[in-house]
């Protein structure tokens, strides 16, 4: 019998998360099937729910429902309730469990993809919304020698570094500008490069030895990784991130954890 996934969002026709997920399915074995659902703006609560009813085993949520997606699950796993927003929902007999595998992509991407360490390095998070939220835990889980929180609203970035202390590992706020010094890895998780925008970073943050993620993904360089690059940089877009996010979803979901090197791989030749 083939379980059925989907993705929820809206809008959700260009996602690549059915193409990455048939890939894993095929590769592992398992069968399954994972469709793209486009839920209404008002609606995600009662298509979550006809989902289910219909004998959908999960679904990853995706902009604009991750917050609504915690308010409706029955549980959540540690990492969801840190972030405060969920991208995976299983449906079980105990009810709707929410998870939330964004920050543990991001940290797979930059381990196995990308070769960086995130122990012992100096870790600068651009941004403070939903994306940023959800990658702290997993960062800090990692033991970096420091996480500097850089956002446009400077107390939000304070909000969140208050609530992320106590971990082991120094955590401050700053604004853009006021960054101070090298850093060895750098995300940008604000949401500029859609826009193509890039905030106002000093040029001495990036250097040889420096990783600079965007975790938006695009055909063309974003204007950070142009920047980042340009100062000597690995730069690197955040296609791995998507396809890590999936990978750990599908393990959540069936307790197998697929090979995403030679997809990645793939997906960027084409
Ligand atoms: P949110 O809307 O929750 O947060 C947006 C953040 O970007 C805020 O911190 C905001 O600052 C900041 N920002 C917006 N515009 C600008 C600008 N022009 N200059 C500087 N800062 C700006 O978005 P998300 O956190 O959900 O998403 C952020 C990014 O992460 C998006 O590009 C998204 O595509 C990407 N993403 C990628 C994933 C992947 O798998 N690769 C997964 C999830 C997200 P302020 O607080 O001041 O408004």
């Amino acid at each position: 019998m083939t379980d059925r996934y989907c993705l929820i969002g809206n809008p959700v026709a260009h996602s690549r998360s059915p193409a990455i997920h048939a890939e894993f399915a095929r590769q592992t074995g398992q069968q399954l099937a994972y469709e793209t659902c486009l839920a209404p703006l008002d609606a995600f609560a009662a298509t979550v729910r006809a989902l289910r009813d219909a004998g959908y085993r999960g679904a990853n949520v995706t902009l604009p429902f991750k917050l609504d997606a915690a308010g409706l699950a029955d549980t959540l796993s540690a990492r969801a309730s840190a972030a405060g927003a969920v991208n995976t929902l299983s449906f079980t007999d105990a009810g709707i469990a929410g998870d939330n595998t964004d920050g543990a992509g991001m940290v797979n991407d930059i381990l196995c993809n990308a070769g960086f360490a995130i122990e012992g390095a100096r870790v600068l998070l651009l941004g403070a919304g939903g994306a940023a939220r959800g990658a702290i835990l997993p960062l800090l889980e990692q033991r970096p020698a420091q996480l500097v929180i850089a956002n446009r609203t400077v107390a939000t970035a304070e909000h969140l570094a208050a609530t992320f202390g106590g971990h082991g590992v120094p955590v401050s706020a700053s604004a853009f500008t006021a960054v101070d010094g090298r850093f060895d890895i750098v995300v940008n998780a604000t949401s500029a490069s859609l826009a193509g925008a890039l905030p106002p970073l000093p040029p001495a943050l990036f250097g040889a030895g420096t990783l600079a993620l965007d975790m938006m993904y695009a055909a063309d360089p974003t204007p950070f990784m142009r920047f980042a690059g340009d100062l000597g940089a690995t730069a690197r877009d955040g296609l791995g991130m998507l396809v890590e996010q999936a990978a750990e979803a599908f393990f959540v979901w069936r307790g197998i954890r697929p090979q995403t090197s030679a997809l990645l791989a793939a997906m960027r030749a084409a």
